[in-house]
């Protein structure tokens, strides 16, 4: 095979080469997206599972100020009973504070234990919006990861194919330009590029004449000093 002919396939494995490499991207890319959409989900059960639990334990303060209020309850019933033992005065004056401390304590509970209705009732209300909205992301979120899940197995597929083409494309290639081909170092740009109105097909350097000359000739292989190609002869080239 000339060394023309071995340039014109490069050609042709490079566009086989650029469509692996953007379906790599998308593949790359997916994953990341996915993971943000998850963690979006967690977000949102998170805030719901941090209400719940601010719920519950203004429920469960409010089952232990209604224990302590039953128990105030019956020791000013046992206090009150006392009444008809009493003898003396001092007596009666001692029990009477404590009968006063134990009504007290009463009535901060019962007010404790109102404070705690109304916040769980506010609660309860921001636990059922938030219910609402967990769900919608979930759904909407898991909607998304689904696809790009679905996305990302068959774009698989395709890179297995495209891989197949790619071996077919590079078939009968001198194995000394594949391998050049394939370790050239490339600054920016295309791996190889055509001449476009006498300069470099990928940075669009001017070529020198001599130079100019030897790609359209093919005698040699050469590699662009401006973005590191290997600049080619095409039939659009001139
Ligand atoms: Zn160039």
């Amino acid at each position: 095979m000339s060394l023309k002919d071995g340039l014109m396939q490069l050609l042709q494995v490079q566009e086989v080469d650029l469509e692996l490499r953007s379906l790599e991207e998308a593949k790359s890319e997916y994953p990341s997206e996915i993971t943000q959409r998850q963690a979006e989900i967690e977000r949102a059960e998170g805030s719901l599972k941090e209400l719940t639990e601010r719920l519950a334990e203004s429920e469960r303060g409010q089952r232990h100020y209604e224990r302590e209020l039953e128990e105030a309850k019956d020791q000013l019933k046992k206090l009150e009973a006392r009444f008809s033992e009493v003898k003396t005065n001092r007596e009666y004056d001692a029990l009477q504070i404590e009968v006063e401390a134990a009504k007290a304590k009463m009535s901060e509970y019962e007010s404790q234990i109102l404070e705690l209705i109304e916040s769980s009732e506010k609660t309860r209300e921001q636990v059922d919006l938030e219910k609402v909205d967990a769900d919608e992301v979930r759904q909407d979120q898991q909607t998304h990861i689904d696809d790009l899940q679905a996305k990302l197995d068959s774009i698989q597929g395709e890179v297995d194919s495209i891989q197949t083409r790619r071996a077919k494309a590079a078939k009968g290639l001198e194995p000394s330009l594949l391998r050049q081909y394939e370790t050239v170092k490339r600054l920016r740009g295309l791996t190889v590029a055509a001449v476009r109105k006498g300069s470099c097909g990928s940075c669009y350097r001017q070529l020198p004449a001599q130079m100019k000359s030897i790609v359209r000739r093919a005698q040699e292989v050469i590699i662009c000093e401006s973005c590191g190609a290997i600049i080619v002869w095409d039939d659009e080239s001139a």
